[in-house]
């Protein structure tokens, strides 16, 4: 059952062209929206100012155009919110989901350098998790969420199943940093709440995080999205996609001529099956797409199928 209204949004990080990967990662999260009537959103993720640039976000927006996925609303600035995320990040500690940490980066590196050593799990868990706050020095700290330390976090994905995390390979993970800067982890999560996006789908790289991105969900008591992470594309010979497999980047399928219709199908049709059909109308895509058809082994990038689509 699909809760309505139906909100996706589309979340590229602006450090370079628009990938063809994140191109159907985009149209998926349109056609479903805008299949059901429901809203398609952009976040621009420029929290690594020393990666993002705006040419790429101008990059970004030039290829969505291009393919015809209108977003509603301005594209939204993540780093423009960085205020409500440590809103948040404070809301966690008053609550006590969350706490200060007084660990220096020198006593977290002899931590793990340690537990290398002694074959042990690097996986740091602060002394400052169980500490009297009357003990707490006045110095700066970062805020770790209160990771669970048994049982298992399960991500009800709508493309894998459930996939279970045990806690145990959960950290305490930072929220927001020592300097008062939110972590991206944080970010994702208070961003998609704030937006109301209902479904999450995006590419299964993502998955661990989600498992993380939970623990943030549970500690504000905020509703989950749906999940729904689509297995990465590879080239024809099912290997990691490379630059030796052909164009990536959707500025190259424009230069080349290739109509933007064409490119919209081809991708449409990179891990969503519908039937035998092979060539679709806009309209019928947007009737038939759905999470369901998604499928959990990996597309293969054939431009043949592409030329075939265009001859
Ligand atoms: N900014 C992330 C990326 O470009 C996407 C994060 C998400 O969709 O949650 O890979």
């Amino acid at each position: 059952n699909t809760p309505t209204p139906v909100v996706t949004r589309f979340a590229p990080s602006p450090t370079g062209f628009l990938h063809i990967g994140g191109a159907r990662t985009a149209l998926f999260n349109w056609l479903f929206a805008r299949g059901r009537g429901g809203k398609f959103l952009l976040r621009i993720e420029d929290t690594d100012r020393a990666r993002s640039t705006p040419e790429a976000t101008e990059k970004i927006l030039t290829g969505l155009r291009w393919l015809g996925l209108d977003w509603d609303g301005e594209a939204i600035s993540q780093a423009a919110r960085a205020d409500r995320h440590a809103e948040i990040a404070h809301a966690m500690l008053a609550s006590g989901a969350a706490y200060k940490c007084f660990a220096t980066q020198d006593e977290i590196e002899a931590f793990r350098e340690a537990a290398r050593a002694e074959g042990r799990s690097t996986l740091y868990r602060s002394p400052w998790r169980e500490a009297d706050p009357a003990t707490h020095p006045d110095a700066p700290y970062a805020i770790r969420v209160k990771a669970p330390l048994e049982g298992e976090t399960v991500i009800a994905d709508a493309v894998q199943g459930d996939v279970r995390i045990g806690n145990d390979q959960l950290d305490d993970m930072i929220v927001l940093r020592s300097d008062g800067t939110p972590t991206y982890m944080l970010a994702v999560v208070v961003d998609d709440h704030d937006m109301g996006v209902t479904h999450v789908i995006r590419g299964d790289d993502h998955l661990n995080n989600a498992a993380r991105q939970m623990l943030v969900y549970a500690a504000m008591g905020w509703e989950v999205p749906v999940w729904a992470h689509i297995p990465l594309i590879h080239g024809p010979d099912g290997k990691k996609l490379s630059k030796r497999h052909g164009a990536l980047g959707i500025e190259e399928y424009q230069r080349m001529g290739y109509p933007s219709a064409a490119i919209r199908n081809y991708l449409a049709r990179l891990g969503w099956s519908h039937g035998d059909d092979e060539f679709f109308t806009d309209a019928q895509a947007l009737e038939w797409f759905g999470l369901e058809g998604i499928n959990k082994a990996p597309a293969r990038l054939d431009l043949k199928k592409l030329d075939h689509l265009t001859a």
